[in-house]
């Protein structure tokens, strides 16, 4: 994959009108943001577009629209006034149902260099999510330049990042896809070694193609969560009612002869801690048993990883230059069935490797323990970051201009 992007600081955009699409998907409770962080992390892309005299037009989506009172309760008023406020200017809003509509066009034909103006949630206009051209034209006629700063939606080609990028003649990446191209990108592809990949979380399904990819290009692959016990089985292991996707044992099998025939390390659980039933509600406080990966109870569900799998798990992070993670080794929401998922995040907060944490939950659980400043990058984007991880090509990251 090109991963050589053009970014902010390799264009000249002053007097340019300058579409910038950041991902300002904020939970809102009755109208107010309840958590800010996106807004702040969008704020370097945004002063470095202002200082270099452009004309700033943003625009993002915000949750799903389905129903006519999304187009009330899903508006980007309120971020333009909070936006306004972390600028210490004012960030016009576009009220538009259909985003690029006669305010947000007098709004830009308005603006002096310098200006911001917000427009609409991308997604009050159902072509948005098809990529259709209606709204990528409408989106591409306002602008001069385009800007993609929203990673979370690099792996969709939606109108608001890959349509309008591929009708502008400059189409460039911001500083926060620019950081994430840079340690997903150079952690997959050019690893300073050993290179150790952890992943955890429900269903081995869901990462079929990040397994397989990930195991050609890292030394060590630590495989944890709920995934780990279909490896199990695969391996002729008792699993007791732990989680098991029956149709994907083979595919197991086929990932430890791949390991063994590359020469790399793939960590399975040695022990497990299991349960008489998964917890209900999830956070019930249950008795747990640890059990030996070879010796487990035919009437229990394994739901974390045991006291001697963290060390093994740890040991091999210790050593590590570089270590990417992605999902929980257990069921995190439970603090009894946490521990596993604690003890990675910790061993990542106390090793020099470069830790890179691919979003979702792992994340959550890395910020939860306030661990958070201790990584070299936590990704803003789950699911991107995993097709990262996959290998795939991102439509929104390959949209932008290569350097
Ligand atoms: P994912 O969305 O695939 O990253 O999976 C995250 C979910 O996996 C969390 O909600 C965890 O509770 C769940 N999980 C992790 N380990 C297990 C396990 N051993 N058994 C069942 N669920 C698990």
């Amino acid at each position: 994959m090109g991963l050589n992007k053009k970014s902010v600081d390799d264009i000249n955009v002053k007097g340019l009108r300058v579409l910038c699409r950041c991902d300002f998907n904020v939970p809102l409770k009755d109208g107010k943001i309840t958590d800010e962080n996106r807004l702040v992390a969008a704020l370097p892309t945004i002063k470095k577009l202002i200082a270099d005299g452009g004309k700033v037009i943003l625009c993002s989506h915000l949750g799903k629209v389905k129903t006519e009172e999304d187009y009330t309760t899903k508006t980007l008023a309120p971020v333009a006034a909070r936006l306004s406020e972390l600028l210490g200017q004012e960030v016009k809003f576009a009220a538009d149902r259909e985003v690029v509509g006669p305010n947000a066009r007098a709004a830009v034909e308005a603006m002096k260099d310098g200006d911001v103006i917000l427009l609409e949630n991308t997604r009050f206009r159902k072509e948005e999510t098809k990529c259709g051209e209606e709204f990528s034209k409408d989106l591409a006629s306002i602008c001069d330049v385009f800007v993609n700063d929203a990673f979370g939606t690099a792996h969709r080609a939606h109108c608001s990042n890959v349509g309008v990028a591929s009708l502008v003649d400059t189409a460039v990446v911001g500083y926060l896809m620019q950081k994430e191209i840079d340690f997903l990108g150079n952690a997959v592809e050019n690893p300073v070694r050993p290179f150790v990949a952890i992943l955890g979380g429900a269903k081995v399904a869901d990462k079929l193609n990040v397994i397989s990819n990930l195991l050609e290009k890292c030394d060590t692959l630590i495989i944890g969560g709920g995934m780990a016990y279909t490896f199990l089985k695969a391996k002729g292991y008792e699993i007791g009612h732990s989680l098991v996707d029956e149709t994907k044992i083979d595919y197991c099998k086929e990932m430890m002869e791949k390991a063994e025939k590359l020469g790399k390390k793939l960590l399975l659980p040695v022990d497990s801690v299991m349960v008489d039933a998964f917890p209900n509600p999830i956070d019930a406080e249950i008795p747990t048993y640890v059990y030996d990966a070879d010796v487990m109870a035919a009437d229990k569900e394994a739901c974390d990883i045991g006291p001697k799998t963290i060390e093994l798990y740890a040991d091999a992070v210790k050593t590590a230059k570089t270590v990417v993670w992605n999902g929980p080794m257990g069921v995190f929401e439970n603090p009894i069935l946490a521990a596993g998922t604690k003890a990675v995040a910790a061993a990542l907060a106390e090793t020099d490797a470069t830790t890179i944490i691919g979003g979702g939950d792992s994340a959550a659980a890395v910020n939860q323990l306030g661990y958070g400043d201790k990584m070299s990058h936590i990704s803003t984007g789950g699911g991107a970051s995993l097709e990262f991880l996959e290998g795939k090509e991102l439509p929104g990251v390959a949209a932008a201009n290569d350097k």
